[in-house]
């Protein structure tokens, strides 16, 4: 049986964080039914054609902030899912929570209603980078959120941190890190700050009153993380993730290695029998599309053969067992050596890429560089 990994975008947010691309929106409690009922009326859409045959091995609810839903919202939607696929046994279900919006009635009934994975949104242990990044939490808010969650029986936590910021030093990077792993969390993401066209943070780089750290210090605290949390006993097994063993985020690999997945709510995409679709950003458009017409598709596409051929490439080497070199000369029907063996020899010689018979992969230079060196091999 195919397996698919379900995706659910809840776009409100209790504040706007300068740094944030993401498709979020301030709360809106007039709009917040309507948005769940909507939710609920994509999936019944979508269940019917691709629910038969199909097993779903990951849900995960992600933001925007779906903490900001009351508890009984959380419990109808996981319900519907289970009413409309067929869930895997060991299904990995997974809320994104901001430390702001928990407490622990709400914590507990999350996890009668099912949900046993929480992602929690932390990015520093420091309350001047938290004020600094425009987080509505404290590093205390933290602790609590975490000794609550492992109190009412969440045994696989994940926590976010960023690196980066606007006069991070090696020392107060660690210290984070350091905190983070008290918590003994399952697995831990940490993201490198990075200014998106739109955002606050533009705004203020334009204007002069924002600076990233030089690039060598980037990379500088990137090995720092990843020294830490291996020497820890984490597994490095993508770019920005770490994890227990099998503790990976079990929805994001599915993802990375092309699997197909169903995404709903506003602005969500979807990757599914080999078309790629995305669905309205605004909440209050993307109501009034399901309610019309059961969907809310904004646009969608098959890829050609290179479109797909980039993103395999792209999303494969994400992962530190990079991508399978014989796999992909299958599907795409393609001499690697013939169409990339002289990018391939370039980016070996640079030290970003590290290849044997089997794999491509991304050295650990390559993978603070990931993006640059994917586009080489499609110039
Ligand atoms: S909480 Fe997350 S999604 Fe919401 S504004 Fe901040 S970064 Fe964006």
């Amino acid at each position: 049986m195919n397996s698919l990994g379900l995706y659910l975008h809840i776009p409100y947010c209790l504040h706007k964080c300068g740094y944030c691309d993401f498709n979020s929106h301030p709360v809106n409690q007039g709009e917040m039914d309507a948005y769940v009922d909507a939710l609920l009326r994509e999936m019944d859409h979508y269940a019917r054609e691709w629910s038969a045959g199909r097993t779903v091995a990951s849900i995960f609810l992600g933001g925007g902030t779906p903490t900001t839903l009351p508890v009984s919202a959380l419990e109808t939607i996981l319900d519907r899912c289970r009413n409309r696929f067929a869930l895997e046994p060991d299904c990995e279900i997974t809320l994104e929570a901001n430390p702001a919006t928990i407490s622990p009635g709400f914590l507990s009934q999350l996890r009668n209603a099912g949900y046993h994975r929480i992602s929690i949104g932390v990015q520093s242990f420091h309350d001047d980078e938290l004020k600094l990044l425009d987080r509505v939490h404290s590093a205390d808010e933290v602790d609590s959120t975490v000794a609550m969650a492992r109190a009412e029986g969440f045994d696989n936590l994940s926590l976010d941190l960023m690196f980066a910021l606007p006069g991070h030093t090696p020392e107060r990077w660690r210290e984070s890190l350091r905190r983070a792993l008290a918590k003994d969390p399952e697995h831990l993401s940490t993201y490198n700050l990075t200014v998106e066209p739109g955002t606050v943070f533009e705004k203020l780089r334009r204007g002069g009153r924002l600076t990233l750290p030089p690039e060598d210090l980037q990379l500088e605290l990137y090995q720092e993380a990843i020294h830490t949390l291996t020497a820890a006993g984490y597994r490095h097994y993508e770019i920005s993730n770490f994890a227990k063993p099998g503790r990976e985020c079990r929805h994001n690999l599915n993802y990375w290695n092309n699997g197909d997945f169903l995404g709903l709510g506003a602005g969500a995409s979807m990757g599914l029998g080999g078309r790629r679709s995305k669905n309205f950003n605004l909440p209050s458009r993307y109501i009034r599309e399901v309610l019309a017409r059961g969907h809310a598709v904004e646009s969608s596409e098959s890829p050609t053969p290179r479109e797909a051929m980039e993103e395999t490439l792209m999303l494969g080497l994400r992962l530190l067992q990079g991508l399978p070199i014989r796999q992909f000369e299958d599907r795409f029907q393609t001499s690697f050596q013939t169409r990339f063996g002289k990018t391939a020899e370039s980016l070996l010689q640079k030290g970003l890429i590290t290849l044997d018979n089997e794999r491509l992969a991304l050295s650990h230079r390559g993978l603070f560089l990931a993006d640059s060196v994917i586009l080489e091999f499609f110039a």
